[in-house]
């Protein structure tokens, strides 16, 4: 079994759904499971719906859009199918419903429940297209498969249910090879609340079942022929790093590469299961390739760029020293609040952190207030640069003055304005 991952950006339209069978062509003898996240920019959409029914505002012409669009894919690419246009249009209601009804829970469990409409929409219309396509396959629920705890919007899996449910709720074949076409970023608690793994969090997904499963690989198709030094967007003369390992594809994550979602590459590693990074664009491209062998790391420079970071600085009230009293309390505000620290630093009387600038983490701030003294920075940018040298530093940091600036042997780091 070989676990694929198309994001949004692969089946935005019907002719991405397309393209989906395309790839699938190059491997017609394979066992497969195909992982598929919301068409497009549906999550950013259904994060308006989220808003609007939130604050009391009518959310049902967003949904309308969103109705539209996915109905007319599906037309395009199964016209014939009228079992998978019955199940997406009554998916719609369920929404519609949801959301015409006054607002009685917590707003990241609605979050939850809203944003994930937008997997279950695509994995209809791909799972339908690639039926009529000649590529026969089955539709699951990856929520019956992917079990969490209830910390909505960044949900923990619990691993040891995976076993059962795999057994229990994925179908049996009778036709070779098997197919199966799920979501990603989705899962359920014990209680039957849905639950996100976090922004991006497909390939999460992707590395969960391939986990459960003990598959021979994960591929994650991209818009980009692999894993890049940096940004080719951002930066001239980018090279591919054709072959990596986990522990460095891991750090380059970690410091916000954003080609992978960082807790992607923990279940491959523990399963020795090699992850492919490649481009739907350009078949023939090789991609990159992670697994565990490291002497094909490579030592050129990879530069990543992580902008719209908060800067803020910890102070007890009393200038009493940042002590370990202190540390694990404001440690805890953190992890309570869900806010990743993307780098910490202390003295004397200040602890500093640089976080992602979210309405969580300014809610924290607040929180942080009651017992400290709080100052920060907005509009910041996190500078990693993995495998460093002087001149690169250089050619980075020109006219700049860090704010903050760490170095261990193999990266440096700078918080800049
Ligand atoms: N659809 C979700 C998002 O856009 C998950 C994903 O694409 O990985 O964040
Ligand atoms: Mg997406």
């Amino acid at each position: 079994m070989k676990v694929f991952k198309f994001g949004g950006a692969s089946v935005k339209d019907a002719a991405g759904v397309r393209n989906v069978a395309k790839v699938l062509s190059h491997f017609a003898q394979d066992d497969l499971l195909i992982v598929v996240s919301a068409m497009g920019k549906t999550t950013n959409a259904l994060e308006e719906v989220v808003k609007a029914y939130r604050d009391g505002r009518n959310a049902k012409p967003l949904i309308l859009a969103l109705q539209g669009m996915h109905a007319v894919a599906l037309e395009e690419v199964a016209p014939e199918d009228s079992d998978s246009a019955t199940a997406l249009m009554l998916s719609f209601e369920a929404l519609k419903q949801y959301v015409a009804q006054p607002v009685q829970h917590e707003e990241d469990r609605d979050y939850d429940h809203i944003v994930s409409f937008g997997e279950v929409w695509s994995t209809l219309v791909v799972s339908a297209y690639l039926n009529s396509a000649g590529y026969a396959n089955k539709w699951v629920d990856a929520r019956k498969i992917i079990t969490t705890d209830a910390g909505h919007r960044a949900a923990n899996v619990k691993w040891e249910a995976l076993e059962v449910n795999c057994a229990t709720h994925l179908p049996s074949f009778a036709a070779q090879p098997h197919r199966i076409v799920t979501q990603g970023f989705i899962g359920q608690t014990e209680d039957g609340l849905t639950t996100t793994l976090g922004r991006e969090g497909s390939d999460f997904s992707a590395a969960i079942f391939a986990y459960a499963l003990g598959a021979e690989s994960v591929t994650i198709w991209k818009d980009v022929p692999g894993m890049f030094n940096a940004d080719p967007n951002k930066f001239p003369d980018t090279k591919l790093l054709s072959h990596i390992s986990y522990k460095e594809a891991i750090e380059l994550s970690y410091f916000g590469a954003s080609v992978i979602h960082p807790r992607t590459l923990q279940p491959l590693q523990r399963k020795g299961i090699p992850l492919y990074v490649r481009s739907f664009i350009d078949l023939a491209a090789a991609g990159t390739t992670i697994d565990h062998l490291s002497d094909h790391d490579s030592l050129v420079p990879s530069f990543i760029v992580k902008p719209g970071q908060l800067l803020i600085s910890i102070t007890p009230r009393d200038l009493s020293f940042v002590v370990e009293e202190n540390l694990s309390g404001i440690f805890k505000l953190f992890a309570a609040r869900n806010v990743r620290i993307e780098l910490m630093q202390n003295s004397a009387v200040a602890f500093t952190v640089a976080v992602d600038d979210t309405p969580r983490a300014r809610l924290l701030i607040e929180e942080l207030r009651k017992e400290y003294e709080v100052r920060y920075n907005e509009g910041c940018a996190l500078l990693t640069v993995r495998h460093f040298d002087e001149a690169t530093l250089d050619l980075l940091l020109e006219g700049r003055e860090p704010l903050i600036e760490q170095r261990s042997r193999n990266t440096a780091r700078y918080v800049v304005v």
